[in-house]
């Protein structure tokens, strides 16, 4: 099978048990050598159909801004799209995942050890994800238990267009590991089939994960590589999945726990000028603004993913 002879081309390169301490060991130094641009942020909880979302609002100086200018700008001048992540910045590499993965540290995170894990040979975003991706990401949760996820494409919020997955430890606190949209689909989780979740009206399909991510990140892979799919299909997008270098059909934001996967097909970037990625799915909104907060209560954090999302299947 097509699917057992790829597992056992992809070669680890993480030793088990060492990425908590790389990320945070690289993190002190891209800080201190001045590479590692936090955003600061503040916060409020906004909350609509019993989930509490986590709304950050920008405080600090925006240096992701500046940066998108000039790399804007030096495109132009070189007429050459400019990549961050090939080359990558050393002060941000993190370590070697897979020999197809990198793991770097976000350089304009919101949220402390944000790591991206970074293909190492040019692919595009919007490509449909295959199992070495897969295998990077399972070797990075079974390391760090957070929230992986996927912008795929543009309109859902990737903002680069070399193939990128992403990491971050917790929303909230390390002691409280709950995404806050997990609430509205917690009780589907019992389930071992693909669901949908009343309170969240727009098309998703969200599938329990019962792995050993420890034990064998291989076999999560290739598991969470049938579940992808599965959520692909359930939520009308077909992806031939023996073919690993095709376009993804619609833009969508993947979400993945240790515990389940969350689908969902985006129909625009933003709305009333508040952009979306896969961290809103999550139930962890970015706003700019005091006027954008005050929109995003009125408009209620629920009725704002709609808007972005498409109309619920069937
Ligand atoms: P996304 O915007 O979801 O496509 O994720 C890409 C991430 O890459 C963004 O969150 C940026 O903060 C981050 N980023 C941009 N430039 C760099 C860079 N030179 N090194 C590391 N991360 C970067």
């Amino acid at each position: 099978m097509a699917e057992e002879k790829l597992l056992t081309d992809i070669q680890l390169l993480l030793q088990p048990g060492t990425l908590p301490q790389k990320v945070i060991e690289q993190t002190q130094h891209a800080r201190e050598c001045g590479k590692l641009l936090s955003i600061q942020t503040e916060h409020e909880f906004v909350e609509q159909n019993d989930v509490s979302f986590l709304v950050r609002i920008v405080s600090s100086l925006n240096h992701k801004d500046k940066a998108k200018r000039q790399q804007e700008q030096a495109s132009a001048s070189s007429g050459k799209e400019f990549n961050p992540f090939l080359p990558y910045d050393e002060d941000l590499f993190v370590a070697n995942i897979s020999d197809t993965h990198v793991c770097l540290l976000n350089k304009f995170n919101v949220v402390e050890h944000h790591i991206l894990i970074v293909t190492k040979e040019f692919e595009e975003q919007d490509n449909i994800l295959n199992m070495q991706d897969f295998a990077a990401l399972a070797v990075c949760l079974a390391e760090i238990d957070g929230l992986g996820f996927y912008n795929g494409g543009q309109v859902a919020g990737a903002s680069q267009r070399h193939k990128h997955l992403q990491l971050v430890p917790c929303l909230l606190s390390p002691e409280d590991c709950q995404i806050p949209i997990e609430a509205a689909f917690s009780s589907t989780l019992t389930q071992p089939t693909i669901a949908t979740a009343p309170a969240l009206p727009f098309a998703h399909a969200i599938a329990p994960l019962d792995l050993d991510w420890q034990k064998s990140p291989l076999e999560a892979a290739a598991a969470t590589l049938r579940c992808y799919h599965a959520l692909m299909q359930a939520v009308g997008l077909q992806v031939d999945s023996n073919n690993s270098s095709v376009k993804q059909p619609k833009p969508y934001n993947l979400l993945i726990t240790r515990r389940w996967m969350l689908l969902v097909p985006r129909s625009q970037e933003g709305y009333e000028s508040i952009q979306v990625n896969s961290l809103g799915f999550a139930g962890a909104l970015l706003v700019r603004n005091p006027e954008q907060m005050q929109r995003l209560k009125e408009l209620g954090p629920i009725n704002l993913l709609r808007q972005v999302g498409m109309p619920p299947q069937g």
